[in-house]
């Protein structure tokens, strides 16, 4: 089985998650926002670190956000897309890297590490965003998008498992030693783009202003919508902020690598036991981690319920984001 550390971590957290994407192969029919917007990003950067032109980037954008005039999601995406790589490519119009390889696919086996042997039930197979040259030195690099970066943000990047675990994957399929991750961090505001008011929302501000009035009179006019050009200026303003952009470069430790292989390997004994026995069960705890629902919620909720399956899942293979194997990626050149 090909598995990705995805899976893994996921299997770490809810076992039953593992179960309802990987085995049962279901996904929400409805795609989280914050995931569509990280996909979009990271096909632009990929673009602007392959091509390095704007426009081709903003044209990409637009591509990817064809229904942006009635679909008020797409067209958030579309305006925060653009105003975020208008200023990537004005910030770091030059990089002080050199791009070896960019959304790099690896697979390779996962190994026993008590007696050097490969697994013979799966292999882990990953995508790194680029591999990049600092000084004769290779970095991977990983682009993330972020609510905001302070302290915390910065230090909780050491508990990044998988790109650790990637970056050994790349030194033993390619061949090259990896020094560290280079994290490309880019923030995402929050600005939203002005509603305006309603005829009804504009006289009930306006009677609640003539009762406070003391004259009995108000100048109030009706809040129009924001315009496209004005929320774009107000975002270019926002991402003006050298604050919205961050590079940190994390030096990696020998000593990880020992410790992620050796819990990649536990992870697969627990996962075979757990398929044996056909016991895969809930973490409750991780129901809302992430301040929102897990995908599963509705289906662990109903029990599993066929009827909640068929409104509100569909079946899709599991590791989709390996969209390249490893054989059709193009290889990097050194
Ligand atoms: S809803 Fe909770 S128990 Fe169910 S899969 Fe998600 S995290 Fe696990």
């Amino acid at each position: 089985m090909v598995s990705t550390y995805s899976m893994w971590s996921l299997f770490r957290n809810c076992r039953k998650a593992v179960d309802w994407r990987y085995l049962q192969q279901l996904v929400p029919l409805e795609r989280d926002r914050n995931l569509h917007f990280g996909s979009l990003i990271h096909e632009c950067l990929q673009l602007w670190h392959q091509r390095r032109d704007l426009a081709e980037v903003l044209a990409l954008i637009s591509g990817l956000c064809p229904n942006r005039l009635q679909d008020d999601n797409q067209r958030r995406d579309w305006h925060l897309a653009t105003a975020m790589m208008r200023a990537y490519a004005e910030r770091y119009a030059a990089d002080d890297f050199e791009v070896i390889g960019l959304e790099h696919n690896f697979e390779g086996p996962i190994i026993n590490p008590a007696t050097g042997a490969a697994s013979r039930s799966f292999v882990l197979a990953g995508k790194v965003d680029g591999i990049v040259r600092i000084g004769g030195e290779h970095f991977i690099l990983e682009h993330k998008t972020a609510a905001q970066i302070d302290g915390d943000y910065l230090e909780k990047l050491w508990t990044d498992f998988q790109i650790t675990i990637y970056a050994h994957y790349i030194e033993q399929t390619m061949g090259i030693p990896i020094t560290g991750i280079l994290y490309n961090v880019l923030v995402k505001a929050k600005l939203q783009q002005g509603k305006g008011e309603t005829e009804e929302e504009f006289q009930e501000r306006r009677a609640e202003l003539l009762a406070k009035s003391k004259t009995g009179k108000t100048t109030a006019k009706r809040r129009l919508p924001e315009s496209d050009e004005e929320f774009q200026e107000r975002l270019t303003e926002k991402y003006a902020d050298p604050a919205m952009f961050h590079r940190e470069m994390l030096y990696l430790s020998r000593d990880r690598f020992d410790v992620l292989r050796s819990e990649l390997w536990e992870l697969t004994q627990a996962f075979l036991d757990a398929r044996r026995r056909g016991v895969f069960y809930q973490n409750t705890a991780f129901c809302f981690n992430y301040q929102r629902p897990c995908a599963y919620f509705a289906l662990c909720r109903s029990n599993g319920n066929p009827n909640v399956i068929e409104n509100f899942y569909q079946r899709v293979p599991p590791n989709t984001e390996l969209r390249v194997l490893p054989s059709d990626a193009p290889e990097p050149t050194f």
